[in-house]
């Protein structure tokens, strides 16, 4: 019998029995013998591998988070049971037909043979504008990996997005086996990709943050691609950045990763410009089309037709003139962000949470983004009775009332989470945009991510203006990569495309910046900012949260833990006084949050180690909840 290390066992725990996994053996136990369990080898589940315990044991260290638990979040869920799914009778071998590439530029044909030169652990970072073919620099790197044997491993941040790469990554691989992981996978498909990667059969990986825990005996090459994409971090449970642990990975495999974007994280930037990081550019767009044209409109100087500019207006008539489409991205979904009175001051308040309930007019709902919470439209006001309730504001759903107003004639689809509430709803949108059977186009982010719509030519940006202020230090570079995103969808085929952004600032250097394309000197000003403000990547953070029922005992658990690092503090840490949180109470407790800083990394590491056990040591009244973020991307 082999080692047992890596096993799935069955322990007898209460009346109830546990599976585990065996991390290690020992001869001898400090636990008393009666308190010793016999475990039972789950005998047709294969052992882990040793380098898959390792990265598990990485990110417990690493998130400060019990080892038991990373394992299990890791295990698909009919594993975590110690349930084998049931294997379909293999294949014959394919014969593997030579794929076909299209013609690749010489900027990707230099990524490619770049990679492809890389020996050992080599961070790339692929910064290429929309639509200068990414992609096609990740499948041929893939494809020289299988033709050595090895396994690929490519992370997207949307499940949304897996399909349509499905189908690419299979067409151009043909004879290979792709699996998929995501949550959106049924338990036992989900088991049988983790166990054909594990025991080596799959050759492609596909998947979102929580493929880089699949197990791969071959693995030569990870990419990660929309790296900057703040899905890949997790908000709940085992709170970690999927690039990071990918990155880790890599290292611990010693092979090659790529992380690709047209907006790098600027963490990922300032690595590839201080060299820890080797950039990759596609400077130029793989089909010959110029950029678009970027372009401001001074809504200072003019009344509005509600939010819309004579402008922009004029400029979606001349679109429908010629048979082109528009897209006009705002942000905000729903109706109006609130409903109020205006004979009592009412507001639609989430008695939940610190913040209003959205109107949704398309069901008559109000509905909050925070909680879920919903409820009917009052007719009228609950304080004072008025009948003539005010919606506040603007969400694409009036966005898209006004638009039907102003062109009755065109066909007008909205994309949000409303209306793309499913992913079969989202391809059927998306189907109806490529057939060219919708004129003008009103959605959120939703629109802004990884999709070609040959026919679209104008872009119009409204209400981006708010988020030029918020108070997160990340805000800026959010809303950057977010509308150079979204003014990308413009102008793909063989139409220049024009993007008009709506905005009382048109001086604002993030706006100068995108009307230059010139994300390099955005990241570097930014850059310089956060080093004198000392932010991230300058500096690296960790969060304490704490949530009670009442915020006094939310801030009395955190001012606890700050006692109890007293004379655990080197003078490299810095920890601030504990703050209620921007959206202080959600649903129904109030949340307080303590940060702890250092511009030395393994200083942190090892303060928060011997904090987190004092912490746990802590008595914290029953029903207050806490947990630490490191590296958290939520303030
Ligand atoms: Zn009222
Ligand atoms: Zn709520």
């Amino acid at each position: 019998m082999g080692s047992p290390i890596g096993r799935l066992v069955r322990v007898p725990f209460g009346s109830s029995v546990k599976i585990g996994v065996v991390i290690d053996v020992v001869a001898a136990s400090d636990q008393p013998a009666d308190k010793l369990k016999d475990a039972a080898l789950i005998d047709d589940l294969p052992a882990l591998p040793a380098d898959w315990l390792a990265l598990c044991a990485f990110c417990a260290r690493y998130y400060h988070y019990p080892l038991g638990q990373v394992t299990t979040f890791a295990l698909p869920p009919l594993l975590r049971r110690g349930k084998k799914p049931r294997i379909p009778k293999a294949k014959a071998p394919a014969v593997l037909p030579a794929p076909t590439f299209a013609t690749a530029t010489p900027d990707q044909s230099a990524a490619i043979e770049t990679i492809a030169q890389a020996k050992g652990f080599q961070p790339f970072l692929l910064h290429g504008v929309t639509g200068s073919g990414k992609t096609e620099v990740y499948l041929r790197a893939i494809a020289s990996v299988l033709a050595r044997g090895g396994q690929a491993l490519m992370l997207v941040p949307e499940i949304a997005l897996t399909p349509q790469l499905e189908g690419r990554v299979s067409a151009r691989f043909p004879g290979a086996q792709i699996v998929s992981a995501h949550s959106g996978v049924a338990d036992a498909a989900r088991a049988r990709a983790f166990l054909a990667a594990q025991e080596g059969r799959a050759d492609i990986v596909l998947g979102t943050r929580l493929s880089v825990f699949m197990p791969m005996p071959r693995l030569q090459l990870i990419v990660v691609d929309e790296e900057h994409d703040a899905s890949f971090k997790q908000q709940e449970g085992l709170r970690y950045s999927a690039r990071d642990v990918a990155i880790f990975r890599a290292k611990q495999r010693d092979i090659p990763i790529v992380l690709g974007s047209a907006t790098p994280s600027f963490e990922s930037f300032y690595h590839a410009s201080s060299a820890r990081y080797r950039r990759l550019d596609l400077p130029l767009r793989a089909v010959a089309v110029a950029m678009p044209t970027v372009a401001t409109v001074d809504t200072r100087k003019q009344k509005l037709q509600d939010g819309l500019s004579a402008e922009l207006i004029e400029a979606i008539s001349e679109r429908l003139r010629r048979g082109e489409q528009s897209l006009i991205f705002l942000n905000r979904r729903g109706y109006a962000p609130v409903l109020a009175c205006p004979a009592c001051g009412w507001i639609s308040h989430c008695r939940r949470c610190a913040a209003n309930l959205v109107l949704h007019l398309a069901d008559r709902r109000l509905r909050c983004h925070h909680c879920g919470l919903e409820m009917a439209v009052p007719h009228a006001c609950p304080d004072c009775g008025n009948l003539d309730l005010q919606p506040f504001g603007r969400g694409t759903q009036r966005l898209e009332e006004k638009l039907i107003e102003l062109f009755p004639s065109a066909r007008i689809l909205r994309i949000d989470r409303d209306s793309a509430n499913s992913p079969k709803k989202w391809h059927e949108l998306l189907a109806t945009i490529h057939a060219g059977a919708a004129d003008i186009l009103v959605g959120t982010q939703m629109l802004a991510k990884g999709h070609d719509f040959p026919m679209l030519t104008l872009v119009g940006v409204v209400g981006a203006d708010a988020a030029l202020f918020a108070a997160d230090f990340r805000a800026p570079e959010r809303l950057f990569s977010q509308l150079m995103q979204v003014g990308g969808r413009s102008g793909r085929a063989a139409l220049p495309g024009e993007v008009l952004l709506q905005t009382e600032y048109p001086q604002h250097p993030l706006y100068r910046a995108l009307i230059e394309h010139d994300y390099s000197a955005f990241a570097h000003a930014q850059l310089a900012e956060r080093n004198v403000a000392g932010f991230p990547p300058f500096a690296f953070q960790a969060l304490l949260r704490a949530e009670a029922p009442e915020l006094v005992k939310a801030l009395a658990f955190l001012t606890t833990a700050v006692e109890a690092a007293q004379n655990l503090v080197a003078a490299e840490i810095l920890i601030y006084d504990p703050v209620p949180m921007r959206l202080a109470r959600l649903k129904n407790r109030e949340r307080a949050q303590l940060l702890v800083e250092s511009r030395n990394r393994p200083a942190l590491q090892n303060f928060l180690a011997q904090w987190m056990a004092r912490l746990y040591g802590l008595k914290a009244p029953r029903e207050l909840r806490w947990h630490l973020d490191v590296d958290p991307l939520e303030f």
